[in-house]
């Protein structure tokens, strides 16, 4: 579903990722763990070519994300192409503050595939429905909580029907008692076998609802392995060092 093989990337002299890869099934759930500054969100960005890798490919359903002989036009229509198919979810909700819950969630749709308004209506209180929302269709972001916001950006990144969901700690800009209503989002979504890469400072969560969690540092991947050995068993001195401090 999404593989990413071998990746580089650097911003001036500071190498980010230093060749990494990660294989995501359809269907299975990764989580990304460790330190500030290892390169989990610049992993993330680019596997929606938010950032631009030096090295290496990345791949959705066979279809390379990454084209550097594409110029121009022609790499906008592919990206935007692939970008349809990929839900991102970031810390801060990044919703349209000029629109209503509903207008953020079928904005997509609507530009993107023409949907008629009505249409686009049903399907935007479906989604709203699902995050628990269906009575915020009409309020404008700045009206809902933190919690909330977050569920209609989730809403929002699946208003395309993406095959794979990106969430880039999309709890820890959140009060304490609001994560709890995110993480059961996250959770429906999981059974119901959405493809989700998971970048979190939540370990229980992430041993919870992964199939496969992966410790980077400086860059690397230093670990990979199923979440029930990573968090409670892992081989390597750096991961034990970070979950000493982080469980
Ligand atoms: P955190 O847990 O704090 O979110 P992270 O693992 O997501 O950290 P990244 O955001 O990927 O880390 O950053 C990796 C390194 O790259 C950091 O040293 C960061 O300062 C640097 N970096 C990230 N984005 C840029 C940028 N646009 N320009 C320059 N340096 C950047
Ligand atoms: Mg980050």
């Amino acid at each position: 579903m999404v593989e990413i093989r071998d990746v580089y990337k650097r911003f001036g002299d500071l190498e980010v990722l230093k060749g990494i890869n990660l294989t995501v099934n359809r269907g299975k759930i990764i989580s990304i763990i460790g330190p500030s500054g290892s390169g989990k969100s610049t992993l993330l960005r680019s596997v929606n070519h938010l950032e631009v890798i030096e090295k290496g490919s990345i791949f959705l359903e066979g279809v390379q994300v990454n084209r550097p002989d594409l110029k121009g036009l022609a790499f906008e229509r592919h990206i935007n192409h692939i970008r349809q198919n990929m839900g991102m979810v970031f810390q801060h909700f990044n919703l349209f503050p000029h629109l209503s819950t509903i207008d953020n969630v079928t904005l997509a749709p609507r530009k993107l595939k023409g949907m008629e308004a009505k249409a686009a209506r049903e399907w935007g209180m479906e989604l709203l429905n699902r995050v628990g929302l269906a009575e915020k269709a009409d309020v404008f972001p700045n009206w809902l909580s933190g919690g909330q916001k977050q569920r209609v950006a989730i809403a929002r990144a699946l208003a395309m029907k993406p095959k794979v969901m990106l969430f880039d700690e999309a709890t820890s800009a959140l009060d304490p008692e609001l994560v709890e209503e995110v993480n059961l989002v996250m959770r429906s979504l999981a059974e119901e076998h959405m493809t989700m890469l998971i970048v979190t400072h939540e370990m229980g969560f992430a041993r919870d609802v992964s199939d496969w969690a992966m410790f980077m540092d400086g860059g690397v991947v230093v670990e990979e392995c199923a979440p029930q050995k990573l968090f409670s068993n892992p081989d390597q001195e750096r991961t034990r060092n970070f979950l000493k401090k982080h469980l």
